[in-house]
């Protein structure tokens, strides 16, 4: 009898949980929500029994797209969303929509982040991740704007840019505007910043894309040797900053990956095969990302 009403009680208890669960009362803590409206962006929920606790599990969900406006601003100032497949547009925009609702932008010298500026700089980072499975680089919340070449007070040097550790990454809009109307000098702010980001993501922790990880193993035992960038130097691609250190080298290499392609596989397959591999993108070739491929997914 007492084992009766003791499994009865237990149901009980589980079944009020459940209706809770169902109908999104178990809010995720507020850290864990970063800038998501409930109420713009539902959650599901899954139970992570490594945690023993309810994680949400945020997903692009149908209304979680770009505004017309911010389309738009996509179609005239972003040549890549223009060049890629017809099918594969929607696809960058949701996630580019994704990218702008999730991070935090801030702006400095008072700059007031415009829908604009959010639309580019959100733009460069889900072209640099487009061919991965984890394109948000979660690990950088923030993003900050200057209107122009700052002072650092990390680095104590003026920069145009930079990534931080702590999951802040910094443009100065000037630079950044530029890199986007010479778009075949190899000299890109958004794409140099956004590879720290990445780069730092698949070094330091065992997060983001695992190809982008194994591809920056391959690349580390490349360099070790030294014979990668011996060869790089003779392309007469890459300015010398490239060569400061490994970090820098990654970054050049993808500016130069995505803005001088040909060259840059006529020059150094060795190295362009290896980005082609780790991002998943062969911006030399007509058919620019690889859509064959298990893990190129929604
Ligand atoms: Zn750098």
């Amino acid at each position: 009898m007492i084992f009766a009403v003791f499994a009865i009680v237990i149901h009980f208890v589980l079944l009020i949980f459940f209706i809770q669960w169902k109908l999104g009362m178990l809010e995720p803590k507020k850290e864990e929500m970063g800038n998501m409206s409930p109420d713009e962006y539902p959650f599901y929920y899954k139970l992570d029994l490594s945690h023993h606790r309810l994680r949400p599990l945020p997903v692009v969900r149908p209304g979680n797209y770009l505004t017309v406006e911010e389309e738009d601003i996509l179609r005239k100032r972003f040549r890549y969303y223009n060049e890629l497949p017809l099918w594969l547009q929607p696809r960058f925009c949701k996630r580019v929509a994704h990218f702008i609702r999730h991070k935090d932008f801030e702006g400095r010298q008072d700059l007031e982040p415009t829908t604009e500026m959010k639309v580019l700089i959100s733009a460069a980072a889900i072209k640099l991740t487009f061919g991965l499975d984890d394109y948000m680089l979660d690990h950088f919340r923030k993003i900050i704007v200057y209107p122009e070449i700052y002072y650092s007070k990390l680095s104590k040097t003026y920069n145009k840019g930079e990534a931080s550790e702590h999951g802040i990454i910094v443009f100065s809009w000037d630079n950044f505007v530029e890199s986007l109307e010479e778009f075949d000098n190899g000299i890109n702010l958004g794409f140099h910043e956004y590879s720290h980001a990445l780069l730092m993501m698949c070094s330091n922790t065992d997060i983001g894309d695992p190809c982008a990880r194994d591809g920056y193993g391959q690349l580390s035992l490349l360099l070790s040797a030294d014979h990668l960038s011996t060869k790089v130097r003779e392309t007469g691609l890459f300015r010398d900053y490239a060569f400061k250190n490994k970090m820098e080298f990654f970054a050049v290499s993808v500016e130069n990956f995505f803005e001088r392609p040909v060259q840059l596989r006529e020059k150094c397959r060795e190295l362009y095969d290896l980005l082609r591999f780790m991002l998943n993108q062969d911006p030399a070739a007509e058919v620019k990302i690889s859509t064959e491929l298990p893990r190129y997914s929604e």
